[in-house]
């Protein structure tokens, strides 16, 4: 229970009083993390693009790495004929530009002085006031011209304005005021690298090897949960969506099963799926470089040091749907055997895709027309051994199972 003696870092802090790169967190033998500052060299992988990976191998390696839009020089209003009309405007924009104001609202380094942001976020009103007139300046100074754009055009509907951006604020406002939970890192990039130990894989004595994963926190809170044990709060990842999304292969099975019902044709998912599951799973583990070892390490003045650490650490993992309000907190069953079958997916994905397997998996709606009528088949070194890397695919797919059963959502009331 090493965990409880350590302190978190602020962003702020972690810039200047990182982890030492030589510090192995060793949790239960299962597995090791290190945090780096530098992942390029490792070839790192986000975890979207392992999710893909898993759905489709072949759309995901068939996927051009996408070219991020320029921001535009310059704040222009468009007002054409209606940008989206009668439609609903694109639910991604929707997302980014919700994500976006809630930065500005926790941002001390953004264009909103400490006062103003502890006013919007403490009173509704000035809160609809401030979305009404001067976010549209905020986004400006904050340089998000493209976000700007969109909300100007936006704002000429007032309706939709009022749906989806000024309600569904007011929501996340009220609830954070409610709960008590202080935000205390926004929008953090995280870079870490995941190793094996003699019981990551069973049978083998260590297979080695290492994933680097990148990715980035919407949000981290201190939690108010009530408990005695953390009276400061309970740290928190919170992962904003707008919208739940598709369901993806995994989740479309599974209704299937459960009741055979064919009804439910809709594509959408109703709660979180397991794509979110894995998502925050992953991020699970990248929140352990998040802790300040320094006393720690100088105290045992050790270098390669695999410092024993906690399985079941306070550290709460939830989705927050901005459309709805809802929240979804995900819960382990066998928290130690689903970080095991976490790994085991993360390391078999990570070879069989950087082998160049491309499967194009059946029951996908690949964009493709025509299946490649035959998959090269690499073989993959996995440890010792070499496996095929359809063998290995296939082995991430079995540890994803395990990882499913192991893990379930539950809604948590507006209140908590
Ligand atoms: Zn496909």
């Amino acid at each position: 229970m090493l965990i409880s003696t350590l302190h978190l870092l602020h962003s702020s802090e972690a810039a200047t009083r990182s982890m030492p790169y030589y510090v192995h967190l060793n949790y239960a033998n299962l597995f090791k993390i290190q945090h780096v500052r530098n992942a390029f060299p490792l070839k790192p992988v986000s975890f979207s693009r392992l999710v893909s990976y898993l759905e489709c191998p072949g759309c995901a390696l068939d996927q051009k790495p996408a070219r991020r839009k320029k921001e535009p020089r310059h704040f222009t209003n468009i007002h054409q004929t209606a940008l989206f009309g009668g439609r609903q405007p694109d639910p991604r924009l929707v997302g980014t530009l919700l994500h976006q104001i809630i930065n500005l609202l926790h941002d001390n380094r953004g264009p909103l002085a400490e006062e103003q942001r502890s006013t919007l976020l403490a009173c509704p009103d000035a809160l609809a006031d401030f979305l009404r007139s001067d976010v549209l300046k905020a986004l400006q100074l904050a340089e998000k011209l493209k976000l700007a754009i969109f909300f100007d055009e936006l704002s000429a509907y007032k309706n939709t304005l009022q749906r989806s951006v000024i309600e569904p604020l007011l929501r996340y406002q009220q609830e954070l005021v409610l709960s008590g939970a202080k935000v205390f890192a926004i929008s953090e990039r995280f870079q870490f690298k995941l190793l094996s130990t003699s019981k990551t894989f069973a049978g083998h004595n260590d297979w080695g090897g290492e994933v680097a994963i990148v990715g980035e926190f919407d949000q981290i809170r201190l939690r108010n949960v009530g408990s005695e044990l953390a009276p400061g709060g309970t740290p928190a990842i919170i992962e904003f969506k707008t919208g739940l999304g598709k369901k993806k292969i995994w989740d479309t099975l599974d209704l299937a099963l459960e009741d055979g019902d064919t009804d439910d044709v809709s594509d959408g998912l109703l709660q979180p799926g397991m794509a979110h599951a894995l998502q925050l799973a992953i991020y699970w583990m990248a929140f352990q470089t998040r802790w300040d070892l320094l006393e720690y390490v100088q105290l045992v003045k050790g270098r390669g040091e695999d410092v024993p650490m906690s399985l079941d650490q306070n550290l709460d993992l939830i989705l927050y749907n901005l459309q709805d309000g809802c929240q979804y907190q995900l819960m382990f069953a066998d928290q130690s055997r689903a970080l095991l079958a976490l790994t085991n997916c993360i390391f078999y994905l990570n070879w069989a895709m950087k082998s160049g397997y491309a499967l194009q998996v059946p029951d996908h709606e690949c964009s493709k027309t025509t299946l490649l009528a035959e998959v090269p088949q690499r073989i993959v070194q996995v440890g010792y051994e070499a496996i095929s890397a359809e063998k290995c695919y296939e082995l991430a797919k079995e540890a994803f199972l395990v990882f499913k059963d192991l893990v379930s959502w539950k809604k948590l009331d507006a209140s908590t």
